[in-house]
């Protein structure tokens, strides 16, 4: 699965960073960063419960194949 941040929406509350650093780190300004691009299957979970957790919805989670 892809994982990418919408900067345009990601307002820097550092939820994703601060409970998940393993996938997310952030700029100077303090928005969120991600730190990979394909989710590895074992961080799935991890990465479903940040989506669910931004308050913005700027993190999403997409389909490799299409
Ligand atoms: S939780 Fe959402 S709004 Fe907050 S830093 Fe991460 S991507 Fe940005």
């Amino acid at each position: 699965m892809r994982l990418a941040i919408d900067s345009k929406l990601c307002t820097g509350h550092g939820r994703c960073y601060t409970t998940t650093p393993e996938l997310y780190s952030h700029d100077d300004e303090g928005y969120g960063i991600a730190l990979v691009d394909h989710v590895p299957p074992e961080k799935l979970e991890a990465a479903e419960t940040t989506v669910r957790g931004c308050p913005e919805r700027a993190i999403t989670l997409s389909r490799e194949d299409g």
